[in-house]
């Protein structure tokens, strides 16, 4: 029997656990996904050790931690110092980042991207910004505070602060920050949000498992929406996929997840 655990501080909410053990307990994998309450991320590699794991993802806020406990770093991951999802090889930890191509399975559908806002400037909006710019995309970046939007400038974006922001049109426009994860608060003051949503085709939250306020404003606007249910999905068949090595087909890691989300 295998052993993978989601880490995180709060961890209580995830759905991960439901997501992986629905696609082990109907394709027969003897394996079985727990939940880990870790509050000093400096201890993630012992207790993965200590608890026999063979796999874990890593939510907020030790993504970064993550990639600090690894051996070794595997693609995208070595681009952003982000890691969610680490497998155990014969003792040695390697790490993925399987967020940033969740993401872009989520919004499939989405057409003729060219010009990207990002919203927040934390991990998520890291590993996001990275992956645009990959796809040749122009990036943006929004956030309340100036000292994490260094990393952004340097690899290529555009940054603001809500002080100095300067509206555009956008195809995109993504909620990568936490308000509205626990609170009713909008990501940016409401004038700027009802601004930058007059001039965009579409907008995503990475908050799943409820209507933000952010989301709530799009859908008034009859914007096209997506929220971080789909993103969460895609994440976690790619895991999945690495958990497994493989050994169960991506479609069929797909239908049972998706499943999981009507339990
Ligand atoms: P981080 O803590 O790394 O970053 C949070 C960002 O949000 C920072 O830029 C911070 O700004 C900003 N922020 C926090 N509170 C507010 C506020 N009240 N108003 C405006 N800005 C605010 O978080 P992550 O990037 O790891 O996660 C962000 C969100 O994405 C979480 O809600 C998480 O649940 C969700 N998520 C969803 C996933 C999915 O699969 N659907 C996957 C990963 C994350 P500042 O720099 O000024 O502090």
């Amino acid at each position: 029997m295998k052993l993978f655990a989601i880490f995180g501080n709060p961890v209580a909410h995830s759905r991960s656990p439901l997501m992986h053990n629905c696609v082990f307990k109907n394709t027969n994998t003897k394996a079985c996904y727990t939940r880990v309450h870790l509050h000093d991320g400096t201890k993630l590699r012992e207790t993965f050790f200590a608890l026999g794991l063979s796999g874990a993802n890593i939510t907020v806020p030790h993504k970064e931690a993550a990639f600090a406990a690894c051996d070794t770093i595997r693609g995208f991951a070595n681009k952003v110092g982000v890691v969610n999802t680490i497998i155990n090889e014969e003792g040695k930890l390697i790490g993925y980042n399987t967020d940033a191509d969740g993401f872009m399975f989520s919004i499939e559908t989405f057409t003729n991207l060219k010009n990207i806002l990002i919203l927040g400037a934390g991990g998520t909006a890291k590993s996001l910004a990275a992956r645009f710019l990959q796809e040749g995309w122009s990036v943006s970046v929004l956030n309340r505070s100036a000292e994490r939007l260094v990393y952004f400038k340097e690899i290529g974006c555009e940054t603001y602060e809500w002080s100095d922001f300067a509206d555009q049109k956008y195809d995109l426009v993504v909620n990568t920050t936490s308000a509205g994860l626990k609170d009713e608060i909008l990501p940016a003051p409401k004038e700027m949000i009802e601004s930058i949503l007059q001039n965009t085709l579409y907008a995503a939250d990475a908050i799943y498992g409820k209507l933000t306020p952010f989301l709530k404003m799009a859908k008034e606007k009859n914007i096209t929406c997506k929220d971080g249910a789909d993103m969460l999905l895609g994440q976690g068949i790619l895991a999945n996929e690495l958990f497994m090595n493989k050994t169960i087909q991506r479609e069929e890691i797909a239908k049972w997840m998706q499943k999981s989300f009507l339990l």
